[in-house]
């Protein structure tokens, strides 16, 4: 357990010097809902105010600061030259091309001025979409800022999809223009983008009117005549572009994001415009704990809602530097996200468990070589943080790490820890909290019913309606979004997370795995965290998989599938049979033979999605001998194939 320094408070609180308790600031979001948020709405500027804080007519369908006028990029690039023009806004690091450079507030209101203006002189206007396909590069963010500037929408698809995941983005976002580079590069090799839009772009139905191309000179391509537009000409005729914000209603959507595809066909999710702002720039505050003129560095992707909220609009919106990483957290070793800490004097740092893992099979000197005192604390989210790995990340770069909670959908965290309103400890395992603004309930599967007793597992709920910032509806198809999300409950208007959580008598939250990465042996219904969570305590262990896979006798037993530290010691056979042993007794002794897997089997790396999330739904379907399905969002197919070849050897 680790208890954050008692000095970092939000600046609310020094402006005020009183600390609300965490229990009052939270019940306060609930119970005088409307009041509270129209305090976190003065974060932001609004060129009409809103006539109502919440029209939640339909709660399903929330209108947050219905009838007030705004615009994210006002509030995120030029309110921010009266206070600190020349101040740093933009950070890009790319440790692929060696390229690193620093857009103060000032110079990037030009350029965000100068995309615009393209933008417009192609007939993009207020309400068109315009579909980003780019590597992490500046660029990528100019064009996003752009868009909201004069309220057109974005739809960033992370640049790793290949063809047809992008064209089917295209046929459901049905963009005006879409917006890309020559490539990017990973690992040190340069990947082609333009091939991949040029067939994305065959395959939809629908057909974007124009092509812009950031050429990063990393690879040739052939521009399509009358449809391909050079950006760095079309930028240099526009040097001095004057482009003013469009003021937009609160309800405007800002954004069309897909969801990661980690359970299926992913979901086109709508953002609004003020809502957003609003529950952007209070996270900063009290979640986050940046301050503005600090720096603020996410891992991310732009092309993940992690990156939407926190590498672009959040620290944005705050005044917060931003840095932009266009590169692997190991190369050219595990040393250079924390020299990047040193050299920019991050403040807050924002990753995913994944690359913790990845860290811990690296030297943990890496870690220590350069001076992160700047460094509050490295947050992380996306999926589980085991205890283990969250100690050994904690330790080895001796700042706290702290887990939150949160999805695509949501846009900002559900469960946290919110140090900046009142430092609480952190409890290894849970992401804390609910989060002011979600009234979250844990429901039981079976009867519908609410569980409010510590301590038992049910399906993670927020009653309606959402606050601010969270998913207007799925883009097109506010069918789906209320059959997807709203439906579980007849008759009551409950938002389902599709995740397993309890809750203790402390009100701290256990994320137990999502309700279809259930394991049903013999009648006991387990959930596949809790036994990744005991195989991972294993010393050996770095990384794990559980899945359920069908079973004759007990309709379902679970296998789990294990990255070594050191794939030595399960090279040869009789290790790997002893190793395997040793990892059953574990589990035996922690969770009892009920969850004992059926088998465990040694591999180098597990499928993932781009986003580094598990694709169990994927890995249970090859081992139950099924076709795997939407693989658009996979990372490395090596991985899956592993699994392929494993199970076609002997038993
Ligand atoms: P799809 O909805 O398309 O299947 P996805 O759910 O993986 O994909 P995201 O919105 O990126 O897409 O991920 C949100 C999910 O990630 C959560 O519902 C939860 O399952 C998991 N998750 C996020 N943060 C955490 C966390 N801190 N601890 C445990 N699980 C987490
Ligand atoms: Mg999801």
């Amino acid at each position: 357990m680790l208890t954050l320094p008692g000095a970092i408070k939000s600046q609310s609180q020094q402006e005020t010097n009183q600390m609300p308790s965490y229990t009052d600031f939270y019940r306060r979001s609930i119970d005088e809902r409307d009041s509270f948020w129209a305090e976190q709405a003065a974060l932001i500027e609004w060129q009409r105010p809103f006539d109502q804080v919440c029209d939640a007519t339909d709660p399903r369908f929330p209108k947050w600061f219905a009838g007030g006028l705004t615009n994210l990029c006002h509030n995120a690039v030029d309110r921010h030259l009266r206070e600190r023009a020349d101040q740093a806004a933009l950070i890009f690091v790319s440790s692929e091309t060696g390229v690193e450079k620093t857009w103060s507030f000032r110079e990037l209101h030009a350029e965000v001025q100068r995309f615009a203006a393209i933008l417009k002189a192609q007939g993009v206007g207020c309400g068109d979409r315009v579909l980003i396909y780019m590597p992490m590069i500046a660029e990528a963010a100019f064009a996003m800022l752009a868009c909201v500037r004069i309220g057109a929408i974005h739809s960033v698809v992370f640049g790793g999809f290949a063809s047809h995941a992008l064209s089917s983005r295209i046929d459901d976002a049905q963009p005006v223009l879409v917006v890309s580079a020559d490539a990017g590069m990973r690992g040190g090799k340069v990947v082609a983008y333009k091939p991949l839009l040029d067939e994305a772009i065959e395959l939809a139905s629908h057909k974007p009117a124009k092509v812009l191309m950031v050429d990063r000179g990393l690879v040739d391509f052939a521009p399509v005549p009358g449809r391909d537009l050079d950006f760095a000409a079309e930028r240099a005729a526009r040097m001095d572009a004057v482009v003013p914000c469009e003021w937009v209603d609160s309800a405007h959507p800002s954004y069309i994001l897909y969801t990661s595809g980690t359970t299926g066909r992913p979901k086109g999710v709508q953002r609004d415009t003020g809502g957003y702002a609003v529950a952007l720039a209070a996270s900063m505050r009290h979640i986050y704990m940046a301050q503005p003129g600090e720096t603020f560095f996410s891992t991310s992707d732009i092309g993940w809602v992690v990156g939407h909220s926190y590498i672009v609009y959040g620290p944005l919106l705050n005044g917060t530097a931003t840095v932009m990483y266009e590169g692997l957290p190991t190369r050219p070793d595990a040393a250079v996200w924390w020299r990047i800490v040193e050299q920019y004097k991050v403040n807050v740092m924002f990753s995913a468990p994944t690359a913790a893992r990845v860290l811990k099979k690296q030297d943990p000197a890496c870690l220590t070589r350069h001076d992160l005192s700047s460094l509050k604390a490295l947050f992380l989210a996306g999926e589980p943080l085991d205890e283990p790995t969250a100690t050994w990340m904690s330790e080895a770069i001796g700042k706290p790490v702290i887990d939150n909670y949160w999805q695509t959908e949501t846009g900002w965290p559900i469960l946290a820890i919110c140090n900046g309103v009142e430092p609480a400890p952190t409890r290894y395992g849970s992401p804390g909290m609910a989060v002011y603004g979600f009234d979250v309930r844990l429901i039981d599967e079976t009867s519908g019913e609410e569980i409010t007793e510590p301590n038992h597992k049910g399906v993670i709920a927020v009653q309606g309606p959402l606050p601010p910032g969270c998913l207007q509806t799925v883009w097109g198809d506010d069918e789906r979004y209320v059959k997807t999300y709203w439906s579980s409950v007849p008759g009551r208007a409950l938002y389902s997370s599709f995740d397993w959580g309890v809750r203790d008598a402390d009100g701290y939250y256990f994320i137990l795995g999502r309700t279809d990465d259930v394991i049903n042996v013999a009648g006991h219904r387990l959930g596949t965290r809790e036994i990744e969570e005991s195989i991972s305590s294993h010393a050996a262990v770095a990384e794990v998989a559980v899945l359920g896979v069908a079973d004759a006798l007990k309709g379902q037993v679970a296998m789990a599938f294990v990255v070594l530290k050191d794939a030595a010691l399960a090279a040869e056979p009789a290790d790997a049979l002893k190793l395997e042993g040793a990892i059953m007794k574990q589990v035996d002794e922690q969770l009892g033979a009920v969850a004992r897997p059926a088998r465990v089997r040694f591999v180098s790396l597990l499928p993932k999605t781009r986003s580094g999330k598990l694709l169990r739904r994927a890995m249970q379907a090859v081992c139950e001998g099924r076709d795997p399905g939407d693989l658009t969002t996979m990372d490395d197919p090596g991985a899956l194939q592993q699994i392929k070849d494993l199970l076609g050897g002997p038993d």
